[in-house]
């Protein structure tokens, strides 16, 4: 068997296999490798699985909600292992549909752990034969694994991390989620509704702590009104576990708290898998974790890339896949442009869900702008009212000398589909008036965006 290639990916994930078949839409006789399914977090362990079970929590919430649409349901029952079933099979079939994209592609597709034995080769273990791969690039695609507290470790079963808490045999009595990002809001909002007693402990002074504090401040509410206990300010000084139960000490100010239950979940933020991996024996610069890598996604080592979860945040699949496309363009030298990273869009799916784009307006006047802040409200929207979502906004930030749009940042029903409209916008450096005046569709829930775009120069309409 032939083992040379002009450019092999290591890792399989939303980064990796976009990259290879970039690579071999270009031309280049490419390899992939995984250790595991293909897909990645993102498939397996992550988005996808994710969304089907929030799916579930919403269907529960719509069958409880029911009267008021009409309809009186006597009686229902969970079925959690269903639930988590269905996650489990809509991953496996996904990562298959990735096995077939590869062989479509004329993808080698190499089946084991990766680690890099020189500039240009790469050995590969499978626990049954090592193969030496040769190349002329590479892209290190190995993506990124929960990180914990030190001194602290993953039990699996009363210390979880995001990847146990979607396959737990049911839903646990009660729950200590430590970060409240958005891992965190998205286990919060599934476990809460699967009728487990959820209590956030978040170290910043909000949840969802990067958003705009509106929006931060919005969810808290719903997320207190659904009977969400939220600590924020909190340190974690210790996590005791004992036989049946964790407790959590907690420092909040000059105040000494301790929550407790039976599972506690750690969604504190991520850390690239760069150890074990020959990064030290090729010399690759790494920091804090991360690989790092300039505009186009090259390391320090020219014929090497790393893009996704490992070269830092934000550890967002689209973000990931976005820089494999860059980074095999460049490789290929073919005609591209550094990823943008001014315009990602970031989505939470809890319910409410939760969505933005650019500054918040906090950060807008932190950077100087004099800004313009137009916002509507879902209560004011016959979409939102007829289909029982009256709760959430829109908030766009635009700069008031140009109107450009600096941000946008939306708390509702649907915000993680309607930010889209505003990505593009950004794209193409439309201005507040593209927004206010360009036709919406009647009724929907994007007029808001329009809505708010002519709050923001003071000529709302349903306000
Ligand atoms: C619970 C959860 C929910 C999430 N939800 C979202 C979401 O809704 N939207 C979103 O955009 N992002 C979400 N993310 C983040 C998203 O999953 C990641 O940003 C994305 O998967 C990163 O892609 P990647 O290509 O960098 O690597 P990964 O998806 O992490 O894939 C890396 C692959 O490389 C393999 N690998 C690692 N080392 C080696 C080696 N030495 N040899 C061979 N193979 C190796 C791994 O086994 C893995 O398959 C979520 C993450 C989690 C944990």
């Amino acid at each position: 068997m032939n083992n040379s290639y002009d450019i092999t990916i290591l890792g399989g994930g939303p980064g990796g296999y976009v990259a290879a078949i970039r690579a071999s839409q270009l031309g280049l006789n490419t390899a992939i490798i995984d250790q595991d399914p293909l897909g990645g977090v993102c498939l397996n362990w992550g988005c996808i699985p994710t969304k089907s079970l929030l799916k579930s929590a919403e269907m529960i919430n719509s069958v409880k909600n029911a009267e008021q649409y009409g309809i009186k349901i006597s009686s229902y029952k969970i079925e959690h292992s269903v639930i988590i079933n269905r996650s489990r099979q809509i991953s496996e079939r996904l990562s298959k549909g990735i096995s077939f994209l590869m062989k479509k592609n004329n993808i080698k597709h190499i089946h084991g752990r990766g680690v890099f034995s020189s500039k240009n080769s790469i050995k590969v273990s499978n626990g049954k034969k090592v193969t030496n791969i040769q190349s002329k690039n590479f892209i290190i695609a190995t993506g990124g694994r929960p990180k914990n507290i030190p001194g602290v470790s993953f039990d699996g079963k009363q210390i979880i991390s995001s990847k146990e808490a979607m396959v737990l045999n049911k839903p646990p009595k009660d729950m200590v989620i430590i970060g409240a990002g958005a891992i965190g809001c998205e286990f919060a909002y599934f476990y809460n509704t699967c009728g487990t007693k959820v209590i956030m402990v978040e170290m910043m002074d909000r949840i969802l702590p990067m958003e705009d504090e509106d929006i931060s401040k919005e969810l808290n509410n719903r997320f207190v009104d659904s009977g969400v206990v939220i600590n924020t300010n909190a340190i974690v000084e210790k996590v005791e576990k004992l036989k049946t139960k964790v407790k959590v000490h907690i420092k909040n100010g000059n105040k000494k708290i301790v929550v407790e239950s039976s599972t506690v979940l750690i969604a504190i933020g991520i850390t690239g898998n760069v150890d074990d991996i020959g990064l030290n024996t090729i010399g690759v610069n790494i920091d804090n974790g991360s690989i790092i890598i300039d505009e186009y996604g090259q390391t320090n080592i020219p014929n090497i890339f790393a893009i996704g979860d490992v070269s830092g945040p934000p550890w967002l699949a689209h973000v990931a896949s976005a820089q494999g496309h860059v980074a095999v363009e460049k490789i290929a030298n073919h005609n591209t442009r550094p990823v943008d990273y001014s315009n990602i869009p970031s989505c939470t799916y809890c319910q409410p869900q939760v969505a933005s784009l650019g500054l918040t307006e906090a950060k807008a006047k932190e950077q100087g702008y004099k800004i313009k802040v137009g916002k509507f409200y879902f209560k004011s929207s016959g979409k939102a009212l007829s289909i029982g979502e009256p709760n959430g906004f829109v908030k766009i930030i635009f700069d008031s000398k140009y109107g450009e749009l600096l941000g946008c940042h939306i708390i509702g029903a649907e915000a993680t589909e309607m930010i889209q409209e505003l990505v593009i916008a950004k794209s193409l450096e439309a201005t507040w008036e593209n927004l206010a005046l360009t036709m919406h569709p009647h009724p929907t829930l994007s007029e808001s965006i329009m809505e708010a775009a002519l709050d923001a120069y003071g000529i709302g309409v349903h306000q």
